[in-house]
């Protein structure tokens, strides 16, 4: 079984490579579910969506989440109402709100619901949520406030210095089923281009979920999200810095510090290597930039060749 931890896009378009590589039914993604909200009454889990939309073969092509061939004709009549609209929703994406959050509400756990979803959109890897509990990543920023995650993200843009991130929840929170067994059992436990702040340290912070990777007889492979010191896409330079993070792919390399055995960089950033490796982290440099299909099933095949090797 191979095991990757996973926020949304970028984890997605790794996930699309893994599941090529090898058997998809070999692959569990534990999800972050920090970025979860509520809207308009519905349970809405951005990240769990993208990686649905896009191995569902679904996803919107340009903007890399939400479906293609959207309409918003719901999001558009509330207007009418005077609903802010910050955080769209199109009519084909409410749908999957509206049974999910019909489903949660029937007292059904998030970890059920989501097989229930992926099975609906034809996926055959785990998509495990990090915890079935409500947790709620909450940015607190330099000039005071407290807000959720898509305040700061979508409607804010990233734009507030950001003095703290934690996970609200997390205290109680236990990880979902299947997820610490998914780690411990691994053959290889994959940490996804993804947001070190928001997307991985989120799963991380559910309890026993980072004693498990530190734990785990398997080899711990991560794929740096920064590629010539810049985020591919989103905002995670904003949010580096707040953790004490360089924006580079040796700085996320060494903000992860212990938990990595491997850590795979771009061949824009082979000059890091030996950094990471200095480290006690066994580098591989390699195209990771995975617009192609073909490049992301070719970096997943390199993560499991190092994972390999350093399983031996
Ligand atoms: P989000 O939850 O939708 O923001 O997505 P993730 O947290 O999974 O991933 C966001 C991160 O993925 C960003 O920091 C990007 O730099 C990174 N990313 C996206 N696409 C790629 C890619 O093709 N290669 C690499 N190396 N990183 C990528
Ligand atoms: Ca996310």
């Amino acid at each position: 079984m191979f095991t990757v931890l996973a926020g949304g896009v970028g984890a997605a378009r790794f996930l699309r490579g893994l599941t090529r590589a090898v058997d998809p039914r070999q692959v569990a993604a534990i999800v972050n579910v920090g970025d979860d909200l509520h809207r308009f009454g519905l349970r809405i889990c951005p990240d769990l969506d993208s990686i649905t939309y896009w191995l569902g073969g679904v996803v919107h092509p340009e903007q890399q989440w939400g479906r293609a061939d959207e309409r918003f004709t719901v999001s558009e009549e509330l207007a009418r109402f005077g609903h802010d609209p910050w955080f769209t929703l199109g009519d084909r994406d409410l749908a999957l709100h509206l049974h999910r959050t019909l489903r949660l509400r029937e007292g059904v756990p998030l970890s059920a619901v989501t097989a229930e979803v992926t099975r609906a959109f034809g996926l055959d890897l785990r998509l495990l949520p990090a915890t079935d509990d409500e947790v709620e990543t909450r940015i607190l920023t330099q000039d005071g406030r407290d807000l959720h995650f898509q305040e700061y993200w979508v409607r804010e843009r990233a734009a507030p210095e950001v003095a703290h991130v934690r996970l609200a929840g997390a205290d109680t929170a236990r990880p979902a089923p299947g997820v610490i067994e998914a780690i411990l059992d691994a053959d290889a436990v994959i940490l996804a281009p993804s947001n070190p702040v928001v997307s991985i340290d989120t799963i991380l912070d559910v309890p026993g979920v980072r004693e498990a990777i530190a734990g785990t007889p398997a080899p711990v492979i991560g794929v740096s999200p920064i590629v010539g010191g810049k985020v591919v896409r989103g905002m995670a330079h904003r949010l580096l810095p707040a953790v004490g993070a360089e924006v580079t792919a040796a700085g996320v390399a060494a903000y992860y510090g212990d938990l990595l055995d491997g850590w795979l960089i771009d061949t824009q950033d082979e000059d890091q290597a030996p950094q990471v490796e200095r480290g006690g982290v066994r580098c591989r440099v390699t195209d990771t930039m995975m617009d192609d299909p073909e490049v992301a099933t070719a970096l997943a095949r390199t993560c499991l060749d190092l994972a390999e090797e350093l399983g031996r």
